[in-house]
């Protein structure tokens, strides 16, 4: 494989942007393949070397790179008739009143341009409705490159992750390892009377892929409801991935007082959304005094794809059709890693997937979850699969990223760059494109 044209590129790069690129995890060693075009579920680099792409923007594109007509039309239409002017416009309450309508906590639901300011102004409005300052978060959490999530540390002991934040902040941030019940009624036991919220995926999916075990969201819940705090469940992945059009909270049965969106929502564009029971949204200003404003909110060219990329996902088969590929994918590697490396581990639901190289597990595959783990307390893998982002930071990290991501990339297979970060099956994906992807695994593993 060449790639004298994205080395170039890279070069040139490196003068002008730190690090070479715009957001940290693109920037893969030695240097990263710069992207020329996609169709359907592939990519093409500058070097015209053609890969299987199961990045997919890191989740934003649920259809792939080859938009319906529907979506590229209104595109076309609303970027040729504006292409945006600080007043509102039909197409952003067309969308507010899809969300509203399919997502079951969602009763209104207010704009913004990424899931980092969804998450930011999820946070004050908890904070402004309870009056209250703490929040809680999951460790192996991720919620955007925002001051009040990116902390360390355990419990009440926690530090900024990264210079630049002031200390005060992570004071008024908790964390608990996920799927843990215990950890959460004691954070609460101690500081209940404090805590505007807990803020939550309700699947990680940032930190390796991380199923809820049995009762744990509904633990949070109680918890929340006992003291007065909020729940607010970050589905920026999961919102119109897991579960459909009603979510995740909607597959688990889960009613978060807020909910916030991106990547999906906007059909490609940039885009996030604060969503929840009208009580506490309308706290927004101008409706209520929690400050929340943006130039470029609810932008009609991405209130357009959101839409209609959500019509077309109503309208056809496309989650039948991608959560088929993902069964059929994570069963295929579940198959390999019996063969070839049974202390690995496939986790992930819907369209979601990955490998993860734990380094122990029962040699057997037999009573497992069947495509993926599911944190079936019956499953005989049940005490080792991991639990919460510490569990995958213990597994073989660097394997995966040295060896492992430049093995499948050699073979044409475009993966997330690291062992933390979901993969995703789009539309455009064919079951040619799962045959080929399988036997890319039995090599590189
Ligand atoms: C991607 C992501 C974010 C941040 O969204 P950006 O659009 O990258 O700012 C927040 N929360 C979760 C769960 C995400 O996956």
């Amino acid at each position: 494989m060449n790639h004298e044209q994205s080395r170039a590129l890279y070069d040139r790069a490196l003068s002008v942007m730190p690090g070479g690129v715009n957001s940290s995890v693109r920037a893969v060693r030695p240097y990263p393949f710069f992207i020329e075009s996609g169709d359907g579920g592939h990519v093409v680099d500058t070097d015209g070397n053609r890969y299987i792409d199961f990045v997919m923007g890191y989740g934003p594109l649920l259809l792939g790179h080859d938009l319906p007509e529907s979506v590229q039309a209104a595109v076309q239409q609303y970027s040729a008739e504006g292409p945006m002017y600080g007043a509102p416009t039909e197409v952003e309450v067309e969308l507010a009143e899809f969300v509203t309508r399919h997502v079951p906590s969602v009763e209104m639901v207010r704009f913004v341009n990424s899931g980092t300011e969804a998450t930011v102004s999820a946070v004050r409005l908890a904070r402004g409705y309870t009056g209250r300052d703490k929040i809680v978060v999951m460790q192996g959490g991720y919620h955007g490159a925002q001051e009040s999530t990116l902390v360390e540390g355990e419990g009440d002991h926690t530090h900024p992750s990264s210079p630049g934040i002031p200390e005060s902040f992570a004071e008024h941030t908790l964390t608990v390892p996920f799927n843990d019940p215990d950890a959460a009624r004691k954070v609460f036991e101690e500081h209940g009377e404090d805590i505007a919220a807990v803020l939550t995926e309700p699947i990680l999916g940032n930190y390796g892929i991380v199923h809820p075990v049995d009762g744990y969201h509904e633990t949070l819940r109680e918890l929340c409801d006992d003291h007065g705090s909020l729940l607010i469940f970050d589905e920026v992945i999961t919102g119109f991935r897991v579960g459909g059009l009603q979510c995740a909270q909607g597959k688990f049965g889960i009613d978060p007082d807020i909910t916030t969106f991106g990547k999906i929502v906007g059909g490609g564009f940039p885009v996030g959304a604060i969503g929840g029971k009208s009580e506490i949204i309308e706290q927004f200003t101008p409706a209520g005094d929690v400050f929340q404003s943006g130039t470029f909110s609810g932008h009609p060219v991405t209130m357009a794809a959101g839409l209609e990329t959500l019509r077309y996902a109503a309208e056809n088969d496309v989650y039948d059709h991608v959560n088929g590929l993902g069964e059929r994918l994570r069963s295929g590697l579940q198959e390999i890693l019996e063969d070839q490396a049974p202390e690995y581990t496939v986790v992930g639901t819907d369209s979601m997937f990955k490998v993860v190289f734990t380094r122990e597990a029962p040699d057997t595959f037999d009573g497992h979850c069947d495509a993926g783990c599911q944190q079936r307390e019956s499953c005989p893998r049940f005490e080792s699969c991991p639990k919460n982002g510490h569990d995958i930071t213990q597994a073989e990290t660097e394997r995966w990223e040295r060896l492992f991501w430049p093995a499948m990339k050699d073979q044409g297979v475009f993966l997330t760059a690291n062992q933390f970060e979901s993969q995703f099956i789009c539309d455009g994906h064919t079951d040619e494109d799962i045959d080929d992807a399988l036997e890319a695994y039995k090599e590189a593993i």
